[in-house]
């Protein structure tokens, strides 16, 4: 276990270090609020986040995992599957589930009280894709092993899938200037950052699509998908229209911001 944290760590922080790098050097907007006041906010959300998960429930996925197999509980363990097959399967139930849970994350209240605060960011870099509310990790956490017991999820595959989907958030969050040949080419199987970015647009038809973070193919079977902003990439709002000015979304009134009246 300790070998594959630091895999998934190593692999975090390698997809990380390579974004902010290419988003310094050639960026895809100009910025205009810069990192010193957006990046603390996030990053200190990445740390508290980090730190809750490994002091209570870090490895319960993986673990998860392995007790299904074990007690040969969910769907894919009621099958002598090969190997290879169990993966594919397990990594894009996974990644379905996610997509649902996303689109649930905005349609249901009670989510979206928790998830609008990964939206208040006014510009989206690679820090956008730590921004995110405890409760809501913690949410997404007992939903992910939910899922892993009904679908008997395959071990190696959900630390796959930790690391694939960790590594295309960090990747389409970034603000990395993409060109337009290569976006094109690889928006008809990933969510890229043009693709993402539309979604943390403040108009509400766009938020209301791209809920994917991995691949495109969800999005497109069940017509989520925008290819589009109604402004320009470099020129659409990003956030939400009830929070504008960045004294609005500091740390502790985001850590608080669910348990507000409506
Ligand atoms: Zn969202």
């Amino acid at each position: 276990m300790q070998t594959l944290d630091l895999i998934r760590l190593s692999t975090a922080i390698g997809i990380f270090t390579l974004m902010i790098s290419w988003e310094y050097f050639s960026p895809r907007r100009q910025q205009k609020i810069n990192r010193q006041q957006r990046w603390p906010i996030n990053l200190g959300l990445a740390v508290f986040n980090m730190l809750l998960m490994r002091f209570t429930v870090g490895g319960i996925a993986y673990l998860s995992a392995v007790n299904a197999v074990d007690q040969s509980w969910g769907l894919l363990n009621q099958f002598a599957l090969p190997n290879w097959l169990v993966v594919i399967v397990t990594l894009l139930l996974l990644d379905f589930a996610i997509y649902c849970q996303h689109v649930l994350s905005h349609k249901w209240k009670l989510l979206w009280r928790l998830h609008q605060i990964h939206h208040t960011d006014l510009e989206l870099d690679a820090s956008s894709a730590l921004r995110f509310h405890p409760l809501e990790i913690v949410i997404s956490m007992a939903y992910k092993v939910m899922i892993i017991y009904l679908i008997g999820a395959n071990p190696f595959a959900v630390i796959l899938f930790e690391i694939i989907l960790n590594g295309s958030a960090t990747f389409n969050h970034s603000n990395i200037n993409l060109p337009e040949k290569v976006d094109k080419v690889l928006r008809r199987v990933l969510i890229t950052p043009d693709v993402h970015r539309i979604h943390h647009s403040t108009v509400q038809t766009e938020t209301d699509s791209n809920y994917g973070f991995s691949i495109s193919l969800w999005d497109r079977v069940f017509k989520t998908y925008c290819a589009e902003p109604q402004k320009t990439q470099t020129t659409l709002d990003i956030g939400l229209p009830q929070f504008r000015k960045q004294d609005q979304v500091g740390i502790i009134k985001l850590l608080l911001l669910p348990f507000k009246g409506s």
